[in-house]
């Protein structure tokens, strides 16, 4: 068999299976096994495999054509164009978090030119929820002078986190702490001037009763800590608000990644003292929650 067969044949075997599976996963599996990429398979797709590489690759094929997520079967996930590592102890850092990783970098953009932070000091950061540490460690990369306290629950997750830290380079300006919400950085030193520019939080907001109807790759696979957020999804949304309340600087803001019909009640938790934006993902759903500190 050559590469262009197995992958016509391993597609359709994964197809045939799960739905929303194929090619691609195929194209992933070998990629992840050889080393090679998109180009190359197709390049030469007519050089022979071995029967060596083909027990290799199936087992790979059989957990994806099972409905495990390709993400835990590589063990990797691009996001804003960055690869992680994630396994099963993270959520797999998901598309529509991009809205708010932009959000972010624009807001600190601006905070960067607009403020006149001592020099080598930068924007300080709280990610909280950090999983496999995709948003703590991208603003970390992406904007050179940020601090980041990278905060989770999991220990598991944590570990997953700093080594994304350690791979991308930025181990040295995000802090990893295992702890419930914000509560690590209370009577901490934080950077800069004490206090927190932005707080990111994409935490479990999936409603307890929908999390049976949710599709089988994330109900049976990812972690439910990472998901479950209580009777309307927004238990630790409302602990978190008043916790980020007491840290942020004045004019910080705190970003809240939401599912849909969400934010009704996510504006009537957040009372007057903050000004309140709500954006749209690609597909059209509320997503995001932006609350800055007012002055
Ligand atoms: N967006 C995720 C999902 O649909 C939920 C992520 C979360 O709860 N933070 O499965």
């Amino acid at each position: 068999m050559n590469i262009s067969q197995w992958l016509h044949s391993a597609g359709k075997y994964m197809t045939e299976r799960c739905p929303g599976a194929g090619r691609i996963d195929a194209e992933a599996i070998m990629g992840h096994v050889t080393g090679l990429d998109r180009v190359s398979l197709y390049r030469d797709g007519d050089c022979a495999i071995t029967p060596g590489l083909e027990d290799t690759l199936r087992p790979l094929v059989e957990r994806r054509a099972g409905g495990e997520p390709l993400a835990y079967i590589t063990g990797k996930k691009e996001f804003m164009g960055l690869d992680f590592e994630v396994s099963p102890a993270v959520l797999i850092p998901r598309p529509e978090t991009e809205l708010l990783m932009e959000k972010a970098l624009d807001i600190l953009k601006a905070k960067m030119s607009s403020m006149d932070y001592e020099v080598g000091q930068g924007p300080v950061v709280a990610d909280v929820g950090t999983g496999s540490g995709a948003i703590a460690v991208t603003l970390a990369v992406m904007l050179d002078r940020t601090r980041v306290y990278s905060i989770d629950a999991s220990g598991a997750a944590l570990e997953v986190a700093r080594r994304n830290a350690a791979i991308h380079g930025v181990a040295g300006r995000v802090s990893f702490i295992e702890g419930n919400l914000l509560e690590p950085l209370n009577g901490m030193v934080l950077g800069g001037a004490g206090r927190l520019d932005l707080v990111a939080a994409n935490l479990p907001y999936v409603p307890s009763p929908e999390i049976p109807l949710l599709m089988a790759d994330v109900r049976l696979y990812e972690p439910v800590l990472a998901l479950d957020g209580g009777l309307d999804g927004l238990d630790l949304y409302r602990r978190l608000i008043p916790q980020a309340w007491d840290l942020l600087s004045a004019g910080g803001y705190l970003l809240m990644e939401i599912g849909p019909g969400q934010a009704g009640i996510m504006q009537s938790i957040l009372d007057g003292k903050w000004a309140v934006e709500v954006l749209q993902d690609l597909a059209g759903r509320e997503r995001l929650v932006v609350a800055a500190k007012k002055h």
